[in-house]
């Protein structure tokens, strides 16, 4: 996390001297123009007319197909190399310049909207030329118009620019957003990865994010036209606004999810959720409707920007009261672009002015809002891993105890039936029954009958093939596994007197047992299989306890058979 903060704040650190740099050279005049707007059939000559009636307004704040901005300079300027105009790209369908020198004469240019592809720079930037160079004469006025424009950022941000410095500037710049592309990149490969194991709302959300910001970045700063030069502007113009528009709502989506899941609540979410809505229908209202006024597209665009704003700082600081982890993940990962964005915002409803070269700095933003998202993202992965692991644990654990006798410690009657159910198949289920326990329960105790029951468990658990449990009271079952089950059954039944001698001295007299032995086929149930070796212990204890009665389990269910069938007949 510091180490990539740390290049970031490089990234930023080389971004403002570059803009430092190339910003010495430059006069701002965007600022200084007065707007005209009129239809498209007026000419310069209307358009002066129209500005000399009226006093003078923002570029782009009356409605009008063709809208101007006349540019005055006090004391005429002249230049030492040629000069280039240079502005921000927006939709439009023709642009003119015309320079007015001190001597009177003016010339004037114009193109259509390729111009924007053809001479684009990066930071969605174009440039036009202007015929004013080192032996001309001083510029005293210049005009502009642009034709069907839907932002009056065109005519706002205009600066005159030497021409030879364009092309260095640029190179550096769409360096800088190739980097920036790069950057974003990662987390989209990182995201899909992550989207095969786990589909988490908030990792989909966050995979729309960046692939948004990084087609915003592409589309926006120019370097798509290096890849198709001859996309058109009206195309270029809706990719641009389309995923600028959905990054925001899929970034409000991406927080709705990941701040619920951290513990935000539904009010706040339903807010977040209204903010995704907002610009999706600011997009819709700027992307499809034609709102005629250029004024109208700015003030829209503005407002909405700003109430999205204003959800994210609202939405975080509840989180960061609640002491969300979470909510601290995004407010460090939003800082910046919620500093651009405001910049944006102040500068929009005109507090103040900054640099042009400002506005590159949202791209910067919005691929550090990425990375650290992404980064948040692991942090969640890590935290929903830790609580899996857990979870098993304990349910591993409640496992066990569900399974275990709590006083021997070998499995009880229901991990004997589990087992029995698992592969391989017992070859045989022996039951058994400790003979006059009652008696010795009786004699010694409770405490010292417990200690035979625990002697009686170690002993059947001396043959680790086989399965020992207590089914309950002083009965024990035994799943046998193997070719010969009877031999093994018969010594594990000797094995408990002997074993009960040694660890429980000063008995009245030796603990014997009693066993059923059914052999099994493979396809038995366990309850009937449980009644067959019952059947079989019942007939042990009957002719005198001490002993194995073993039968196959078909011969076990007849006899039981029989003997319900007399005991029926008898009553
Ligand atoms: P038989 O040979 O017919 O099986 O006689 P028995 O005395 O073993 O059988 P009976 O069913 O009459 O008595 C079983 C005794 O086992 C009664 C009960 O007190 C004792 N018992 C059951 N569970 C426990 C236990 O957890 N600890 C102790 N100490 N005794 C137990
Ligand atoms: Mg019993
Ligand atoms: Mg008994």
């Amino acid at each position: 996390m510091r180490r990539i903060s740390s290049f970031l704040a490089a990234l930023l650190i080389a971004l403002f001297l570059t803009g430092i740099s190339a910003a010495r050279a430059e006069h701002p005049i965007g600022r200084d123009g007065c707007g005209v707007a009129t239809d498209k059939s007026a000419g310069l000559t209307d358009a002066l007319r129209e500005r000399a009636a009226h006093s003078c307004a923002a570029p782009g704040s009356q409605p009008g197909a063709r809208q101007w901005t006349v540019i005055d300079f006090e004391t005429p300027v002249g230049f030492d190399a040629p000069v280039s105009l240079r502005t921000k790209f927006t939709d439009f369908s023709a642009v003119a310049v015309h320079v007015q020198y001190a001597d009177g004469h003016w010339s004037s240019r114009q193109w259509d909207s390729g111009i924007a592809q053809r001479n684009w720079i990066a930071g969605g930037r174009m440039t036009l030329p202007l015929e004013a160079g080192p032996e001309g004469a001083p510029v005293r006025r210049i005009v502009m118009s642009v034709d069907d424009a839907n932002s009056s950022d065109m005519l706002a941000n205009l600066t005159i620019v030497p021409t030879a410095q364009v092309a260095a500037h640029d190179y550096d710049v769409a360096l800088l957003f190739a980097l920036l592309c790069g950057l974003v990149a990662v987390p989209i490969l990182y995201d899909l990865a992550f989207l095969l194991v786990l589909r988490e709302r908030f990792l989909f959300w966050h995979l729309a994010m960046a692939s948004c910001s990084l087609f915003y970045i592409f589309i926006s700063s120019g370097l798509v036209v290096v890849i198709f030069p001859g996309i058109p502007t009206s195309l270029r113009w809706s990719l641009h606004l389309w995923s600028f528009i959905l990054a925001i709502a899929s970034a409000m989506q991406f927080a709705a999810h990941y701040l619920t899941e951290g513990g935000l609540g539904r009010p706040m979410r339903v807010l977040i959720k209204g903010a995704a809505l907002l610009a999706l229908t600011t997009g819709l209202l700027l992307g499809i409707l034609d709102l005629g006024a250029v004024a109208n597209y700015d003030l829209l665009h503005d407002t909405s920007l700003g109430l999205v704003l204003l959800t994210c700082i609202v939405a975080l600081a509840h989180g960061l009261m609640r002491g969300s982890r979470p909510a601290r993940f995004l407010a460090a990962a939003w800082s910046l672009t919620l500093i651009f964005f405001a910049d944006r915002w102040l500068r929009a409803f005109g507090f103040y002015s900054a640099p042009d070269w400002m506005s590159y700095a949202v791209y910067v933003g919005l691929a550090f809002e990425t990375v650290v998202t992404a980064l948040g993202v692991a942090d969640r992965f890590l935290s929903i891993r830790r609580d899996r692991d857990h979870a098993l644990a304990l349910a591993r654990t409640m496992e066990h105890l569900a399974d275990t006798d709590p006083l021997t410690g070998i499995g009880n009657r229901r991990a004997v039936e589990r087992r029995f159910r698992n592969a391989p198949r017992p070859t045989a289920l022996a039951l058994i029954d400790l003979d006059h326990f009652k008696h010795v329960n009786d004699r010694h105790g409770h405490d010292i009958g417990d200690l035979v029951l625990k002697s009686v468990a170690r002993a059947l658990s001396t043959i680790p093939r086989h399965l020992a449990g207590r089914m309950g009271g002083e009965e024990f079952a035994l799943l046998l596994y193997g070719p010969d089950p009877l031999a093994d059954a018969e010594r594990l039944r000797q094995a408990i007197t002997a074993h009960v001698a040694r660890d429980v001295p000063g008995l009245d007299s030796p603990v014997t047992a009693s066993m059923g032995l059914a052999r099994l086929e493979g396809g038995e149930v366990f309850e009937a299989a449980c009644k067959a070796a019952d059947t079989l212990l019942y007939d042990a204890k009957k002719s005198g306890r001490n002993r194995l009665y073993s039968g196959h389990f078909d011969y076990a269910m007849r006899q039981k058979a029989a003997a319900e069938k007399r005991s029926s007949a008898a009553a």
